[in-house]
């Protein structure tokens, strides 16, 4: 039987570039090898967006966009809404029946969120997305769940959660496995060590040809290369870490006629700006050819949830038979 791989995204904005090399890149070759799940995360959004549904409504057709732009296809790949399988709700009540507060508490997510450790103030929802998250996991018993090493911690959760079920009543769920991976991360425009819509620091994968390169454009580079013949240090450029990522073949080559003084910063961020838009011209196609059939995703999303619902209400029979709670 082939492995389930269960991957996806909270719906708080549009994805960029960031998102491309560090995940939606990788699921796209996933979709060939195992059945694969993408999860519209708009449950998790309000755990911090509770005060503006609005933003997560817009995006969850916007984060669908970007899954098909880049070439997830629905033909190989399910992609569905979280708040519309219902059947996740119930198994995160469920669960948290037999999940310790002391447990979330070391979760790395909710310890870094937590104030010097001080867990007061900290929204229920918020404090309990780590059982969330075993729900979304469980449901469609996936096997694999490709992540980072630093993420391992929030995977440990769901195995512990379905060890602790399996062991109380009846061995219906099936602890999932991490499927480690490389998640590289792309640093921000403005150098910070992320690229990250809400810092403002962002190429989003919606960009027009003239945005990217706008946007290249402005990158500060390194200081000390005032003429095209100062030795330069690519290593505290944002626009060499783009070549690494983008043009991988010739970011020796970059790496040394910047350093030699050989090539000219406006020089280097035009091949970059070609570059990133050579990768995003297919996907410009296809967005393009979805938006003029805009029912289109509204129609995959369905299929896809209908898809997953089934699945979960054939897991929720299991478990509600495994607790006895069959009547
Ligand atoms: Fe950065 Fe390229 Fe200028 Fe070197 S030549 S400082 S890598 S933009």
């Amino acid at each position: 039987m082939k492995e389930r791989v269960l991957t996806g995204d909270r719906v708080t904005g549009k994805l960029h570039l960031g998102h491309y090399v560090g995940s939606l890149k990788y699921r796209v070759e996933l979709q060939d090898q195992y059945e694969t799940f993408v999860l519209l995360a708009d449950v998790q959004a309000l755990t911090t967006h509770f005060l503006h549904p609005e933003i997560i409504k817009d995006n969850v057709r916007n984060v669908a966009l970007d899954y098909l732009a880049v070439g997830i296809d629905p033909e190989k790949a399910t992609i569905f809404v979280q708040s519309l399988i219902p059947e996740i709700a119930e198994l995160t009540v469920y669960y948290s029946m037999f999940v310790t507060v002391n447990s979330l508490r070391h979760n790395p997510t909710i310890k870094a969120e937590s104030k010097a450790g001080d867990f007061d103030d900290m929204y229920y929802g918020f404090l309990g997305y780590p059982i969330s998250q075993a729900a979304d996991i469980t449901f469609c018993k996936a096997t694999l769940i490709p992540v980072g090493e630093d993420q391992l911690p929030h995977i440990e959760q769901t195995r512990k959660i379905v060890r602790r079920f399996n062991q109380l009543y009846q061995p219906v769920l099936v602890e999932p496995k991490p499927l480690i991976g490389e998640v590289p991360r792309l640093i921000g425009l403005d150098g910070s060590h992320k690229m990250s819509k809400s810092l403002g620091n962002a190429i989003l994968l919606d960009s027009t040809k003239e945005e990217v390169a706008e946007k290249i454009k402005k990158v500060k580079t390194d200081p000390a290369r005032i003429h095209k013949t100062d030795p330069g240090h690519p290593e505290i450029c944002p626009i060499y870490a783009y070549h690494q990522a983008f043009r991988k073949e010739s970011s020796d080559e970059i790496y040394q006629s910047c350093t030699k003084g050989q090539i000219g910063c406006m020089a280097c961020k035009q091949k970059i700006a070609q570059s990133i838009n050579d990768r995003l011209d297919p996907m410009r196609e296809r967005r393009a050819a979805y938006l003029e059939h805009p029912k289109r995703v509204d129609e995959i999303l369905m299929a896809g949830t209908e898809n997953a619902r089934i699945m979960a209400k054939e897991t929720m029979r299991e478990v509600r038979d495994a607790m006895g709670m069959n009547y």
